[in-house]
């Protein structure tokens, strides 16, 4: 069997998850992988900051006082947790891999009017502080809430339901869903709609901006609630969400497992960083380059590849294949349609509900209609790290322990990342990494303004002392409209291209492109590549009989 060359397109989760499942294919398909990153890290979207809280000394035990003045904390500014419950090969990979620096996150949230109007905190798995009765989602609002989810869950789930429910939309379901149910229950599901589920799927990542939530696809949203947020109809065993954060950013994991695959793959994996790829696609061969002064120094160029799998978006692959895609493939390609986006680590209150004692883990605007541009969200990290006063003792046979007080009782000051703030924040308040660490340059930043004409008696929680660089991270995610659903369809009678040599993966692929479905299409994407492979020797091998025949 011969050894294929294979080149992979984007250093993200993706671009790993393809790379680990083809390497593990020795024995129907045999290959040596180079990954192209066209950034100088890998994790694309997995983008893990550090920030300078200042001249504040660690709050450890009183025994293992830290000498550090600057207080560093980690800020992730895209992908942040994984749902432990449900993503299995993760878990399974992790377990492989050794990687067991996650931890479970407090998992609560706000739903909140800028003006404070409105303000209902979900307070299931609150760990600090208490939950004030005027403010908390109540019992029967929070029942109506998951009866709703688990229903449409169950719906779009059932197979004899699925054509059904396969172009609704969410506001198709709320209306039915409003037909079948009692009078007297309406106010309540209208609450539930107004301040609790269409505010949720607003601040989703891949929120369609056009239409707002009720226009968005109903299985789409619901298999995000399914996988991420761990809602499932199951009267026997319902499974609860174990959301966990990674203790030192996104990024490690990512890092972790590239280190992994290749001291496990030293011959046969390659990674180049700072690699922005152009590929050509031709009958015999793929072929790629990058630009002179980037990262393929020592390398002749253009490389020749058997094949090529991109993980990329669908829009930088249409970009970066500059020949041999056909136009079915990019009529597909094309639908898939992004929003820019920008997160932001700072100290400024006011993106949060007035009321302090509201701030959870995750705090979701309530905003006037239904299409709403951007998505916006903010994280009160100290709850999502649950890591504010952690510290380690060793116990009696010398292991470490970890500790913890619960970050209201530490001392240590609040920090926020917001993903596009709904109110620009004032310079002042945007964190900055430690002196001497480097992000990229702030320049979108800059068309925030510091307004405080706008935003009266917005306070501010602490002084941003550091002397690196703004944390801010842009990213872009695709749409997940109907358009979408249809091209990750589509997809699937493309795969191959016209040579059996042009492969796609990545978050835009499948689902909401949650960490799980990513591996869940690499394996998926590998079978496919397999069989094509298995296809081709076949006819490969009966040509040569044929030939030694004549
Ligand atoms: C704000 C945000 C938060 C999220 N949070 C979560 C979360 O908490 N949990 C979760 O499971 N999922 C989350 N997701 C979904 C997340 O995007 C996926 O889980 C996953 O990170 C997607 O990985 P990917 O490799 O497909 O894409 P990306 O991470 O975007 O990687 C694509 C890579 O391709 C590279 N590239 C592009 N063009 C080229 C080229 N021409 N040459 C070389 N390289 C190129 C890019 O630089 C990039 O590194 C989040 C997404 C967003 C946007």
């Amino acid at each position: 069997m011969k050894k294929q060359r294979i080149a992979i397109i984007g250093g993200g989760d993706s671009g790993l998850a393809v790379a680990y499942n083809l390497l593990q294919q020795t024995t129907k398909f045999d290959c040596e992988i180079d990954i192209y990153e066209a950034n100088e890290y890998l994790g694309g979207n997995a983008d893990t900051a550090l920030v300078d809280l200042g001249e504040r000394k660690e709050p450890l035990s009183a025994n293992t006082r830290s000498n550090e003045s600057h207080l560093i904390r980690k800020a992730d500014l895209g992908v942040d947790d994984l749902n432990m419950a449900t993503y299995e090969r993760i878990v399974r990979i992790m377990a492989e891999i050794g990687f067991t620096d996650y931890r479970p996150l407090e998992d609560t949230a706000c739903f909140f009017t800028l003006n404070g109007s409105k303000v209902l905190t979900a307070d299931g798995e609150l760990q600090h502080g208490t939950s004030d009765p005027n403010i908390a989602v109540s019992d029967e609002l929070a029942s109506t809430y998951s009866k709703f989810i688990a229903a449409a869950a169950t719906d779009i789930e059932d197979e004899e339901q699925k054509k059904k429910y396969k172009r609704y939309t969410v506001g198709q379901y709320v209306a039915q869903y409003m037909e079948h149910s009692n009078s007297k229950d309406i106010p309540m599901i209208e609450e539930m709609r107004d301040c609790l589920l269409y505010p949720r799927i607003n601040a989703m990542y891949f929120a369609d901006d056009v239409t707002g939530p009720a226009g968005m696809p109903l299985r789409a949203v619901m298999r995000y609630y399914i996988i991420q947020e761990g809602f499932k109809q199951d009267d026997q065993n319902p499974p609860k969400p174990k959301r966990n954060y990674f203790l030192n950013g996104a990024q490690a994991w990512i890092d972790t497992l590239a280190e992994y695959l290749l001291n496990k793959y030293p011959y046969r994996l390659k990674i180049i960083r700072n690699a922005q790829a152009s590929i050509r696609v031709e009958k015999s061969q793929v072929s790629i380059s990058v630009p002179p002064n980037q990262g393929m120094k020592g390398l002749p160029k253009p490389q020749s590849y058997d094949k090529v799998v991109m993980t990329c978006h669908a829009d930088d692959a249409m970009r970066a294949i500059k020949h041999g895609m056909s136009q079915g493939l990019i009529n597909v390609l094309d639908k898939v349609r992004y929003t820019n986006s920008i997160a932001v680590a700072h100290t400024f209150a006011g993106v949060l509900a007035p009321d302090r004692n509201a701030w959870r883990t995750y705090n979701v605007l309530i905003r006037e209609g239904q299409a709403i541009h951007p998505y916006s969200m903010t994280y009160v990290m100290n709850r999502h790290r649950n890591d504010a006063a952690v510290w380690y003792e060793t116990d009696a046979h010398g292991t470490p322990v970890m500790k913890t007080t619960g970050f209201n009782k530490a001392g240590m000051p609040q920090y926020f990342v917001t993903l596009n703030p709904c109110v620009p924040i004032p310079d002042e308040y945007v964190l900055k990494t430690p002196e001497g660490e480097t992000r990229k340059p702030a320049g979108y930043f800059k068309e925030f303004k510091n307004n405080e004409e706008m935003l009266p008696g917005w306070r501010q929680l602490g002084g941003v002392e550091g002397k690196g660089q703004p944390v801010i991270g842009w990213f872009k995610h695709n749409v997940l409209n109907f358009d979408c659903l249809d091209a990750q369809e589509q997809l699937a009678k493309f795969q191959g291209g016209d040579y059996m040599n042009l492969y796609f993966a990545g978050g835009w692929t499948h689902g909401a492109g949650l960490h799980e479905e990513c591996w869940d299409m690499a394996e998926k994407l590998v079978e496919v590549m397999t069989q094509h492979e298995t296809s081709l020797q076949g006819k490969n091998l009966h040509s040569e009989q044929q030939e030694t025949t004549c």
